[in-house]
């Protein structure tokens, strides 16, 4: 079993999450078994009840953790199963070391963070690898920080206990471009180095984030100063299309054959075709279409991570460029639906609260009346069957209780299970669950197949005492879980192609197996486009 950690220096936002996703994916080509996970230093025990503003989107796993967008990396990049043991934070180690205390286990020692909180660190290595030949550790935050630092030092103890030829140190670090002196500049790099090898970690490999090529004496320099071999200085530069060229990239500076012979793993030669098709995709498509996407969180970058990249991947599927609108929802409460136009595809992701759901009601609607293709998700599933309640069944305040409490007609309401929940933390529901889904409908024709499973992370559900009603007026269940009944998936009948999700397909779907029903609604985009 090898074990690689991966750090980073001077600024955080490097990509480190990437470039770990793409090691995996590069030393997955060669067939090794491989997992990634993150540590995160942060004291919330979990991202799930982070905003948005500060922490982009929370990723769901399949066992219902609330995890760090990176781990959305992992997966996309490789086909490593990720569990609630490789999102690991600050928080959770602290939790887990206090209970202990309460619980005495202890035996009366002081505890401290080393050993105690250092120990718990290394447990969680252990645990997370578990049945691999490769475990690829990401460190969360920025070399330096305090917080981080029971981390590296757990880290450092850990090349101990497992030899130092299983373990590999991998430096992602800032080669920043100063305008005025025309040059890439290495010293930020060479220091936040230093600042490791003062914890007592020595980097096996440093991995170069610049925007410029990095010159064969910047890397002799690096090499020098930094104490790596010259091989091992790799430069990792700006994609120029997609971050899906990145194993691409980084396979050119030999990336995974360094990782290889510095931890005399036995691998195959790869072959790089999956990843070179995706690119030519990407790059020279026989479509294109434009899909806007109505939400709250439209100027934030990663709020909607995973929904932007099964968008690209849907249009992978249909050698189609897909350009994205982002919209903001609250813009369209004005009534001008201008900002709608034009649109192939109109798709309204997960949210909460109430700010905002008019103007998704009215895209909704728009697509409806228009028959442009629509794809509900999760909150954006409960949107079209409160427009269609509304606008077709004559319901008039047809609503969601989490919007409107006292509405005479809450088509989505919570259940009876979740009226007591007082804590916020980890208390929907979550994670995977069963959907079966029904003949001659769209869903069934994407998946191709009768029973499927999807991660949840939602309190609402659509309220079954509207179900015949709304079937008479027209609006379909396309999928129920078989356990509880509750309707996981919906379509408009006369429709081309309408259909709202209760799950979130984004979390389940990767470049080299684009989602199916990503894939059908692009598709049903390029169909209407035609
Ligand atoms: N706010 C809605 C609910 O809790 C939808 C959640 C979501 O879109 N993830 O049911």
């Amino acid at each position: 079993m090898k074990y690689i950690f991966v750090t980073g220096g001077v600024v955080s936002s490097l990509g480190k999450g990437l470039s770990a996703a793409a090691l995996g994916a590069l030393l997955e080509l060669r067939g090794l078994k491989v997992r990634i996970q993150k540590f995160d230093p942060y004291l919330n025990v979990d991202p799930g009840t982070m905003s948005p503003y500060q922490h982009g989107e929370v990723y769901v796993l399949d066992d219902g953790a609330e995890t760090d967008l990176d781990l959305g990396h992992y997966e996309r990049f490789t086909s490593g199963a990720l569990s609630r043991a490789n999102s690991v934070s600050s928080g959770q180690i602290y939790e887990t070391v206090i209970a202990k205390e309460r619980r005495g286990d202890y035996l009366g020692k002081t505890v401290q963070v080393i050993p105690h909180v250092t120990d718990e660190i290394k447990e969680r290595i252990l645990r997370g690898g578990e049945g691999v030949d490769v475990l690829i550790t990401e460190v969360g935050g920025t070399t330096g920080d305090i917080e981080g630092l029971p981390f590296l030092e757990a880290l450092r103890q850990f090349q101990l206990d497992a030899g130092r030829e299983n373990v590999c140190f991998i430096h992602c670090a800032l080669i920043p471009f100063i305008r005025a002196a025309g040059e890439l500049k290495t010293k930020p790099a060479q220091q936040s180095t230093a600042k490791l090898r003062e914890i007592g970690i020595q980097p096996d490999i440093l991995v170069c984030r610049a925007e410029r090529p990095i010159t064969r004496e910047m890397r002799e320099k690096m090499s020098l100063y930094c104490n790596v071999p010259v091989n091992a200085v790799i430069e990792c530069r700006d994609v120029e299309h997609s971050i899906y060229e990145l194993p691409l990239t980084l396979a050119k500076e030999h990336f995974d054959e360094v990782v290889i012979n510095r931890l005399g793993l036995e691998a195959k030669p790869r072959d790089l075709s999956v990843w070179e098709n995706i690119i030519r995709r990407i790059m020279h498509p026989a479509h294109r279409v434009e899909i806007g996407v109505v939400g709250k969180y439209i100027e934030l970058q990663d709020a909607y991570k995973s929904i932007y990249e099964s968008i690209v991947h849907g249009g992978i599927a249909n050698d189609c460029r897909v350009d994205i609108r982002r919209i903001d929802s609250e813009n369209l409460e004005n009534g001008d639906l201008s900002p709608l136009e034009g649109l192939d595809g109109i798709l309204v992701p997960g949210g909460f609260g109430d700010r905002g759901i008019e103007g998704k009601i009215l895209a909704a609607r728009y697509a409806r009346e228009r028959k442009i293709p629509y794809f509900g998700i999760c909150l954006g599933m409960q949107i079209a069957v409160i427009e269609y309640a509304r606008h077709v069944l004559g319901l008039e305040d047809a609503n969601s209780t989490e919007f409107r409490p006292d509405t005479k007609n809450p088509v989505v309401d919570i259940m009876e299970s979740q009226k007591s929940v007082v804590s916020k933390g980890a208390t929907m529901r979550l994670g995977a669950y069963a959907c079966a889904l029904r003949e001659g409908t769209l869903a069934r024709e994407a998946y191709g197949t009768d029973i499927i499973r999807e991660r949840h992370r939602h309190r609402y559900e659509f309220n079954n005492k509207y179900l015949n009603a709304l079937e008479e007026a027209g609006m379909r269940v396309a999928g129920v879980n078989p356990d509880s009944h509750l309707v996981e998936i919906v379509e408009v009948k006369n429709h081309p192609w309408m259909l709202g999700a209760q799950f979130h397909p984004e979390f389940k779907s990767k470049p080299s197996a684009p989602h199916p029903l990503f894939a059908a609604f692009i598709k049903a985009a390029v169909e209407k486009k035609g």
